[in-house]
């Protein structure tokens, strides 16, 4: 069986001490590719060196909202000189977080804007954070979408229909993760039981969100099992099929990853 953990973030420090061990103990479960995910672009270099000293790692580049007054200068050009080299497969997280991020609005747009111009010039895909700001994620889709259309998927799914409806329609896929197992996420467990089988991706983002009732602990790549186990349950397929689907998704998402082990 073959899973694939789109989007963790191994360099993080809660991870660093074990993370060899960590990444066997995934891959002895099946899980065979591991997309490690940026958060400064000017801290790049931590991501990047992860997935250099790893096979089957890839990484990410960008600035998650809760850095946006630090970057708030970053220019698609500089986010896309880190996309040269072959280990760096999409752009991202980014996006818009009002809710555990406390960065200027200002910042914040300006800085998803120039993560969109990347991704557009790329075509690599944008790996978007959006935490309750629905309407904005929205609008910025489509204003973005109009200039051009550019590869993405909303990790860990957390907004309502009508973002999924506009995601989905512009192309984008949603990925789930940890978020799906805890109690009171019943809406989101909905829209992750029916959404188009060809559009949904498996994550941990590891080390937070871990499965319910770990909340609290420390998230691993294994434990993304446990969350294919719930959706597969959810979309009523098997485990081996949900882990095909899904596999398969990223890679027509990620086409940088090669479809073989390094
Ligand atoms: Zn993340």
């Amino acid at each position: 069986m073959m899973f694939i953990d789109s989007h963790l973030h191994l360099d993080f420090d809660e991870l660093s001490h074990d993370r060899a061990a960590v990444i066997a103990r995934a891959q002895a479960a099946g899980i065979d590719r591991f997309l490690s995910i940026g958060i400064r672009v000017r801290d790049f270099a931590r991501v990047l060196a992860v997935a250099e000293a790893h096979a089957d790692v890839y990484c990410t580049v960008g600035t998650l909202p809760h850095h946006a007054d630090e970057e708030h200068d970053v220019t698609a050009d500089e986010i896309i000189a880190h996309t040269n080299h072959p280990k760096v497969v999409g752009i991202g997280e980014a996006g818009l977080d009002t809710f555990f991020g406390n960065a200027s609005w200002e910042a914040q747009l300006a800085v998803f804007r120039a993560h969109i111009d990347a991704a557009r010039a790329t075509q690599l895909p944008l790996v978007i954070h959006s935490v309750r700001q629905d309407e904005a994620m929205a609008q910025m889709l489509r204003e973005g979408t109009s200039k051009g259309a550019f590869p993405f998927v909303v990790h860990a799914f957390s907004g309502g229909p009508g973002l999924a409806e506009t995601a989905l329609s512009l192309g984008g896929y949603l990925g789930f993760g940890g978020l799906l197992t805890y109690p009171d996420n019943q809406v989101m467990r909905e829209i992750a039981a029916s959404a188009p089988a060809d559009r949904i991706l498996l994550e941990t983002d590891s080390p937070s969100l871990a499965p319910a009732p770990d909340q609290d602990q420390r998230n691993e790549p294994i434990r993304l099992l446990e969350v294919a186990a719930l959706l597969a349950d959810l979309r009523k397929v098997s485990l081996a099929e949900l882990g095909a689907t899904s596999s398969a998704n990223f890679h027509r998402l990620f086409r940088k990853v090669p479809a073989t082990a390094a």
